[in-house]
């Protein structure tokens, strides 16, 4: 059901890509002197003077073992936000093509969309944070590419049911994203293992997150070989410069410090959520299998002020359509939770 032909636009199908001097030699050679390179070295003590591997095989390598997934299976951009930008500009026709969403989640779809110039159909996730399957089955039109599930969905922390993913997947002639940015964090199991299944499904995950690298900006993107050899065409060549390379390698091989990380996460996670809930301000605290919590307040932008007065930043998402009143609460180290809660408890 799903042809990546009838989706893809006729310029992306018909472009020629930009073939750069890594990509028209890769053998071993002694003198390059084919990429205006500056052959003296950097002013620094690493050396940056050569242009990095435009397909990153090395670090695709090692996550594709961590991963279980073919490196041809996986892309990298500069961050998942490129990912999400160069899903846009190969399958939407600007003026033409649509999206949906389910807010209230990440948004940088919408924002992608926008700068894209791609309508943005909207279907409200339910009172309890799940999909709307019928709603989205509605708003499905011919020129409808893509469709964004955050799961665990940012802002709201829960995880989407994985059968109405299925559905999706299984029933949707365009692209499904499953956005998978805190899926370390997350009790469910991650659809990558899924590729083979459903080749309309697009899965994005990050060293932004658990992986503690959102300065490097490397995202990832795992999907069918067409559906990557489309992203690898579309990206800009060298999207992930050498010293990201070189330090996300190297700390894809502290797995274990991260999982240390996740743990202490997780229990900071409901050591916090148990000094909130007895707090007066509080109406609710919603389920997270994330590194945050969405915190139902009876006074969100008050709480927000104060908390900036004593230094301390949360995400107001008040203003957010089914999160009214809610603060988002990023987990931090156990100090800073406790000033945190500390604070709190004095708030009047
Ligand atoms: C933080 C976040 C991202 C951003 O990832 P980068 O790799 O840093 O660009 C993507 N999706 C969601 C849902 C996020 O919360």
């Amino acid at each position: 059901m799903f042809d990546i032909n009838k989706i893809l636009r006729t310029n992306i199908k018909n472009l020629t890509p930009y073939s750069s001097a890594r990509d028209e030699f890769q053998g071993e050679a002694s003198v390059f002197l084919d990429a205006n390179e500056n052959a003296f070295g950097s002013p620094l003590v690493q050396a940056y003077n050569r242009y990095p591997d435009p397909m990153q095989y090395q670090v695709k390598m090692r996550l594709s073992q961590i991963k279980g997934v073919p490196a041809r299976n996986i892309f990298l951009g500069n961050g998942s936000d490129e990912a999400i930008d160069i899903l846009f500009r190969s399958f939407c026709n600007p003026g033409v093509d649509n999206v949906i969403i389910v807010p209230p989640t990440y948004g940088m779809y919408e924002v992608s969309a926008n700068i894209n110039d791609v309508q943005i159909k909207r279907v409200l996730l339910t009172q309890d944070y799940q999909l709307n399957l019928e709603g989205i089955a509605e708003a499905i039109d011919e020129n409808t590419k893509l469709i964004f599930i955050c799961s665990p969905n940012n802002p709201t922390g829960n995880s989407i049911n994985r059968d109405d993913i299925e559905t999706l997947l299984a029933n949707f002639s365009g692209i499904v994203v499953v956005d998978e940015a805190y899926i370390n964090y997350s009790r469910q199991k991650t659809f990558i293992q899924e590729l083979t299944e459903y080749a309309n499904l697009v899965v994005l995950q990050t060293l932004s997150k658990a992986w503690g690298l959102a300065g490097l900006r490397v995202g990832m993107a795992f999907a069918s070989e067409e559906i990557i050899e489309v992203m690898n065409k579309v990206k800009p060549p060298y999207n992930i410069n050498e010293a990201s390379q070189t330090l996300a390698l190297q700390a894809l091989d502290n797995i274990d410090q991260v999982n240390v990380w996740i743990k202490e996460t997780l229990q900071q996670r409901d050591k916090l959520v148990l000094s909130l809930k007895h707090m007066d301000f509080v109406q609710d605290i919603y389920p997270s299998d994330a590194n945050f919590i969405l915190v139902k307040t009876t006074n969100a932008k008050s709480i927000y002020e104060y908390l900036v007065q004593h230094g301390i930043i949360v995400r107001d998402r008040s203003k957010v359509e089914l999160c009214e009143g809610c603060l988002r609460i990023t987990i931090g180290t156990p100090q800073e939770n406790e000033e945190l809660i500390n604070t709190l408890q004095q708030f009047k």
